[in-house]
This record gives structure tokens, C-alpha cells and sequence, in this order.
């Protein structure tokens, strides 16, 4: 059995919200996990026509210290609070993220019915949770910037019912035993799941740059991504500004989905400048096909890759 992992896209504009666009958020959900990266103002409101439940286990990714990327915050942490949150509530940033939350929570008096597990975003594995282990690398920004990569454990390997028959094992809790990946023992003989299942197969691998240049750095770190989040501000005829201002175009965004060997890429974080996504889409589809553009509302369920 696998757990169905959507991705929700709650605001797809960079620096300021469009008619069309809300500021930077995105949702992940698996099994009654929920995964938000980044919360620009206005991503409370789209958690709730996602219908997103705020009471579930969470974790939020911060990946930088600009307005546009945190400015929701406060309100989803109060409306949590008036809600009688009680659980534990995971979060990664740069540690300055912290410091202002506790300064303007404390001077709105938003008392928090919960706790904040806070961690500072450093590159390498910085959390695990029951559904996901989370990673992050360093992104090329006008500030400090982290990229996430938030992967699934290791799945057991395809279990194979004929061998388990031709071993004699009577199917029901010893089946399901093996099929979890322990070994069980029938009439005095000893069977590991090897014996009846295929070799381990990984999970799937969600990433999500922030605003950033594309790097060689982030191209490794994305290396085989199921779904890859990438930062696309600018067509390439606004190339210039994109170098200026430390962004990417949606070419550039396909250049590195394409040297990553990620499986899809989705395209986000767009000037204001542009009224349609068709022609950054356009661009980049020339370089890398599986490309689409996110939009706000959009959701994608992302499938383990066919054997
Ligand atoms: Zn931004
Ligand atoms: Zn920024």
C-alpha cells in the first residue's frame, strides 16, 4: 500500500500578490502530515480552501527572511492558538527567524496554545518526522537562503506471493509480517523478507528552492527528485534582472531540472510583470518537457516512478 503524497500550491507570485497570484506558499500532505513551505500573507486563507486541517501534524519550512515568504505567519500561528492547538509544531529556518517571531508575538500578545519546536536551518539532514526526513542546502540569494528536500523513508521491496507460496508460509499475519520487513519462522524454519520480496525501493523526493540563482550545488542537491519546486521570477528576456536581483528564469529553472534528472518540474514564484505563465512555460518545456507552470490552487499528487 502507498500513502498518496499531494503537493498544493497556495500563492505562486513573487514580492507582491497579482488578481491572479498570492504570495509564496506551498503545501505537502501525506497521512495526516502536513508539510507547508513558506507563508506569505494571504496562505492562511488558501490552507483553508485547500482544506489543509491546522490541527494536523505539522511542519514549516522557511526558506528565507524576505516579507513576501513569511508576512503570513503570525496569522496562521494565531488562528492555530484560537483554534486550541495543543500539538507541537515543527519549524526550520534562519535563525533570525526565531528572534522575530518571538518579538512579534510578543508585542501583538499572540499567546501560543503550543509549543514551536524550532530548528536552524543548516546544510544537511535537519529533521525527521514519522512521514518525511527533511534536508537543506544553502541557495544563491540577496539574503540567507535555504533549499528543502523533503524525502519519504525507504519503502519495503515488492512482495512476491508465489515464492511466499513455494515456501509453504500460510498466508495472513506472516505475509503481513514480511511484507513489513520481518522475518517470521514456520514449522522450526527460519524465513527473512528477502526470501519472498524484492530489494528496498526509495521514497519519493520533493524539492523546493526558495528564491535563489541556479547553482551546480542546487543541481546536486535536487539529483532525482520526483516534483522539483524552482524559483522562475523571470522570463529569459529579463535575464539581467534575474542575475540583479538573485533569482531565476524559467529557463534557467529548466537547465537545472534537466542536469538534476528530476521527474517533473513546476515552475513558481513569478514577477508580477506577467499577466499570463504561458510564455515562461513555453521556454522552458523546449529544455525540459515534464514542465509545468504552478498556479494558485493547483494540486499534483505525486506517483512513485514506474519500475
Ligand atoms: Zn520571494
Ligand atoms: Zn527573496
Amino acid at each position: 500500500m502507498s500513502a498518496k503524497l499531494t503537493v498544493t500550491f497556495l500563492g505562486t507570485s513573487a514580492a507582491i500578490p497579482t488578481r491572479e497570484r498570492g504570495l509564496p506558499g506551498i503545501a505537502l500532505k501525506r497521512e495526516g502530515e502536513v508539510v507547508l513551505m513558506d507563508c506569505g500573507e494571504g496562505v492562511q486563507r488558501q490552507v483553508l480552501s485547500a482544506s489543509i486541517g491546522l490541527g494536523n501534524d505539522m511542519t514549516i519550512l522557511i526558506t528565507h527572511l524576505h516579507g513576501d515568504h513569511v508576512s503570513g505567519l503570525l496569522g496562521l500561528l494565531q488562528t492555530m492558538s484560537l483554534a486550541q492547538r495543543s500539538k507541537p509544531l515543527n519549524m526550520v529556518g534562519p535563525a533570525k527567524l526565531l528572534k522575530w517571531l518571538e518579538v512579534t508575538s510578543d508585542l501583538l500578545h499572540i499567546g501560543l496554545t503550543f509549543p514551536i519546536r524550532f530548528v536552524e536551518a543548516r546544510p544537511g539532514t535537519i529533521l525527521r518526522t514519522s512521514s518525511f526526513r527533511f534536508k537543506a542546502a544553502r541557495a544563491v540569494h540577496s539574503v540567507e537562503a535555504f533549499a528543502y528536500l523533503v524525502e519519504e523513508p525507504t519503502r519495503p521491496g515488492v512482495f512476491y506471493p508465489d515464492k511466499a507460496k513455494a515456501l509453504k508460509i500460510p498466508q495472513g499475519k506472516l505475509w503481513s509480517r514480511l511484507q513489513k520487513g520481518r522475518g517470521i519462522s514456520v514449522a522450526g524454519r527460519k524465513i527473512e523478507p528477502s526470501q519472498v520480496m524484492g530489494p528496498p525501493r526509495p521514497g519519493r523526493k520533493i524539492g523546493y528552492s526558495g528564491d535563489t540563482r541556479p547553482s551546480l550545488g542546487l543541481a546536486r542537491f535536487f539529483s532525482g527528485c520526483d516534483l522539483l519546486v524552482f524559483d522562475s521570477t523571470f522570463r529569459r528576456d529579463d535575464a539581467n534582472k534575474a542575475i540583479e536581483r538573485r533569482h531565476s528564469t524559467s529557463v534557467e529553472a529548466a537547465q537545472l531540472a534537466k542536469r538534476a534528472g528530476v521527474r517533473k518540474l513546476a515552475l513558481t514564484h513569478f514577477s508580477a510583470r506577467y499577466t499570463s505563465t504561458a510564455s515562461l512555460v513555453r521556454e522552458a518545456r523546449r529544455i525540459f518537457p515534464n514542465t509545468l507552470a504552478a498556479a494558485d490552487g493547483l494540486s499534483l499528487d505525486v506517483d512513485y516512478p514506474t519500475p
